[in-house]
């Protein structure tokens, strides 16, 4: 047998570490560089992500104890959507059977990181750029060491770029890529209620909400909506969407910082819009963020000689079909059982593979879930779209290899 490829994977988070997971099963040696200077054990910026069958079972098969994945995640078996200002409520999926689950974001990265080597990653090591060899047979990664501002080089036989929506790598081959900004960002919380199950406030949304913790519920208001449901441990995610200008990005992240101004605005205007009950649980939620909603034209590539996008590098997308992570799983799995058939030798070969079954599905996912963003807020009135889940294109039946 030849001697192991080795990988360089640029990004801790969910494609990075599934990505780990894949190439190390495809016999690669893996190394990830992440400027996060160590895992983000509980991180407060995250929040709640839906995940679909297929990515499910995508992710078991990486684990050593495949059933803590059912135990971090509650069922989404309804779809629920509410008209606050008509006053109404359509079910849109009922079923036992539609088997959607809910998970906290620091749960999943958890599970996943506990499963890999800690050897494998380089914690507080920023990405600065890379050459490539002239027959493109390998890379060179230049990496800023952040805790003692040494620069380090790294070589490698393949690159994978899970950088993210903001990704660096992909600027250096689309330089003036631009992305898209929806039109509206997102007021995120997650609300604690552990201590405190008999509070006024979670009786309250209790009694509005009474299929919370199998329920995916979204209620529109006037060029608005809010999406709301449980995760384990005693957790209510919501999540709020507001039309507004284009915010400047002060920092290299889609997240901004809030000022105590800013929050008070959202929470008067939160009496406004939603039923008091909702209103309340978003106003007593500590530590809410900010999002801005990007997505951007689906690309023509994702690969360039070793270089390869996977995750929100590949496609940044708009939340509303919950695609994010379980695009970025299915990305992993696709790269990692494409580069096994082809072998290291034939690389090329094996990344043309994983563009072709990839980039048609990733594309249509972002278009789609971008127009049930703009519906949602008001801002596309030309109809046509169901607003469930599962019609999603290639909702947990995307092709594999
Ligand atoms: C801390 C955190 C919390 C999140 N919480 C949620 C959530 O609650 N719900 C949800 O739906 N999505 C959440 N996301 C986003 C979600 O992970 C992604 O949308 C999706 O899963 C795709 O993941 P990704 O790995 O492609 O991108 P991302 O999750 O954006 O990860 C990109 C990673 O690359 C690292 N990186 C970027 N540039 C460099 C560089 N130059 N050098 C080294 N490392 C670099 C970043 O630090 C980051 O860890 C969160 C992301 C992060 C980082």
């Amino acid at each position: 047998m030849g001697k192991k490829g080795k990988a360089i994977i640029v990004g801790g988070s969910i494609a990075g570490v599934s990505c780990a997971h894949t190439l190390t099963l495809a016999g690669w040696d893996v190394l990830v560089l992440e400027k996060s200077s160590e895992p983000p054990a509980r991180s407060p910026t995250g929040a709640g992500l839906g995940l679909d069958p297929q990515a499910r079972q995508i992710i078991k098969s990486w684990l050593p104890h495949p059933h803590l994945l059912d135990e971090i995640t509650l069922p989404l078996s309804i779809d629920q959507t509410t008209d606050s200002e008509k006053k109404v409520t359509r079910v849109l999926t009922r079923d036992e059977n539609f088997d959607f689950r809910a998970a906290y974001w620091s749960d999943i990265h958890a599970l996943l990181y506990n499963a890999l080597p800690q050897t494998m990653f380089l914690w507080g090591h920023k990405f600065l750029s890379f050459t490539d060899s002239q027959d493109e047979s390998s890379v060179k990664v230049k990496t800023l060491v952040i805790e003692t501002q040494e620069t380090v080089e790294i070589q490698g036989d393949l690159l994978v770029a899970a950088d993210g929506c903001l990704s660096s790598i992909r600027k250096t081959f689309l330089p003036n890529l631009k992305l898209r900004y929806s039109g509206y960002c997102a007021w995120r919380g997650v609300y604690d209620f552990s201590g405190i199950e008999n509070s006024e406030t979670v009786r309250g949304i209790k009694k509005e909400y009474q299929d919370l913790g199998k329920c995916l519920y979204f209620d529109l208001g006037t060029q608005t909506h809010s999406v709301f449901y449980e995760l384990i441990n005693k957790k209510l995610n919501w999540i709020w969407y507001v039309n507004q200008p284009e915010p400047e990005l002060k920092s290299n992240s889609v997240t901004l910082k809030v000022s105590e101004e800013m929050m008070k605005k959202m929470h008067e205007e939160a009496d406004t819009i939603w039923i008091p009950e909702l209103a309340r649980l978003m106003k007593e939620t500590n530590d809410p963020f900010l999002n801005v909603i990007y997505d951007c034209e689906p690309l023509e590539r994702i690969f360039w000689g070793n270089v390869v996008l996977v995750g929100d590098a590949a496609h940044p997308t708009t939340p509303h079909g919950l695609r994010s992570t379980n695009m970025s799983v299915l990305d992993a799995e696709v790269l990692g059982k494409c580069l096994e058939k082809c072998g290291r030798e034939n690389l090329s070969l094996g990344l043309e593979e994983y563009q072709r079954i990839r980039l048609h599905v990733v594309s249509e996912q972002v278009l789609y879930a971008r127009r049930l963003g703009r519906i949602k807020q008001g801002l596309d009135s030309s109809g046509g779209l169901g607003l469930e889940q599962k019609h999603m294109p290639f909702f947990a039946s995307a092709p594999l290899v």
